[in-house]
């Protein structure tokens, strides 16, 4: 891992290198992790090695007959969100648009899309990073070069209860599925079963993201745009310095988009932010709490 840090290179040049096979590579390393960033396998090429095999080892994935045994929230995670914003009913505001955020003599303050403006004591923007960018007012060199570098893709995901977008052969159905074409290297999307994910009774229901082959439009009950970061080498480098930004003019940055782009990379850097910027306690503790994102040294100092 080590020399892979030093040599900066990309999954694709690493795998190369190390002599795997076109076989393995292309029917199943970059499938799986395609389907974990929710990405192309070409995307997946440039992810940068060093960065790929540190997912792997915290995840538990190099081992193949050590699968981890997840644990999920009964009800979902509108179940947590509900009992952690009960205590602050009538003082949380929900679903106000933000058109930016300046930084005032005294603070920071919000211009809303109504045309109002409200000042704060600090402003945390817990957006994707690329929005983040877009609401500041006057962002600094540092942030236009920081935030500029960990850009969103689109992603397309349809809910639908086509088979077809399946193995043929049941017994091979898998709560994740990539479905390529060797025609057409590179493309290709995930289809997740959510009766097995979510033990979901009844038919046959799936998601597929920027499926490779579209499913019958009878069987489509709905599809919606989301987007993805894009972990390439000038992202990886730039999350190494993301923590520097950290209460310039009041202003505090938050998401996923601080780790690897999935939810406990979110939590991470929202918790992390949230006691530095209040001198509060997360209320349990864990081994390596931030392990998931980077924090400057500096800023551990002061959160110690
Ligand atoms: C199809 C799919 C499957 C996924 N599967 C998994 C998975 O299995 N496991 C996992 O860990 N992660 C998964 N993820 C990723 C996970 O959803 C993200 O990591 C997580 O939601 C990102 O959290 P975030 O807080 O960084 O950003 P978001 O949850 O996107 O929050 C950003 C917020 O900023 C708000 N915002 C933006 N601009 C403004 C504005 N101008 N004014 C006001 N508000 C604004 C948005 O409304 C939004 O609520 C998946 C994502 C997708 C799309």
């Amino acid at each position: 891992l080590a020399e892979l840090e030093r040599s900066g290179e990309t999954l694709d040049a690493w795998l190369g290198r190390a002599g795997y096979s076109a076989l393995f590579r292309d029917a199943y390393l970059l499938p799986q992790a395609a389907a974990i960033w929710s990405c192309t396998l070409e995307q997946m090429r440039d992810y940068p090695a060093a960065a790929f095999v540190r997912f792997y080892m915290n995840h538990n994935l190099l081992a193949y007959d050590l699968r981890p045994t997840w644990r999920t929230v009964d009800g979902g995670a509108k179940q947590y969100i509900s009992h952690l914003t009960r205590p602050l009913q009538g003082r949380v505001v929900t679903g106000a648009r933000i058109d930016s955020v300046g930084r005032g003599p005294v603070g920071p303050f919000l211009r809303m899309a109504d045309g109002s403006m409200q000042d704060y004591d600090a402003v945390v923007l817990a957006t994707h990073s690329d929005q983040a960018l877009r609401l500041l007012d006057q962002p600094t060199d540092q942030e236009r070069a920081l935030l500029g570098a960990i850009a969103y893709r689109p992603n397309r995901a349809v809910l639908h209860r086509d088979v077809a977008l399946m193995p043929r052969r049941r017994k091979a159905w898998a709560a994740w599925t990539h479905m390529g074409r060797s025609d057409r290297a590179g493309e290709g999307g995930v289809t997740y079963w959510m009766n097995e994910l979510q033990s979901l009774p009844g038919e046959p229901l799936f998601v597929s993201l920027n499926p490779a082959r579209e499913p019958d439009p009878a069987l489509v009950l709905g599809e919606w745009d989301y987007e993805h970061p894009v972990f390439d080498q000038a992202a990886v480098a730039a999350q190494d310095h993301l923590w520097s930004l950290q209460g310039v003019g009041g202003v505090w940055f938050a998401g996923a988009w601080f780790g690897s782009g999935f939810h406990e990379d979110g939590l991470q850097a929202g918790l992390a932010v949230a006691e530095q910027l209040g001198g509060a306690r997360r209320p349990w503790t864990v081994a390596n709490e931030s392990g998931r994102i980077r924090l400057g040294a500096a800023d551990l100092a002061r959160a110690a």
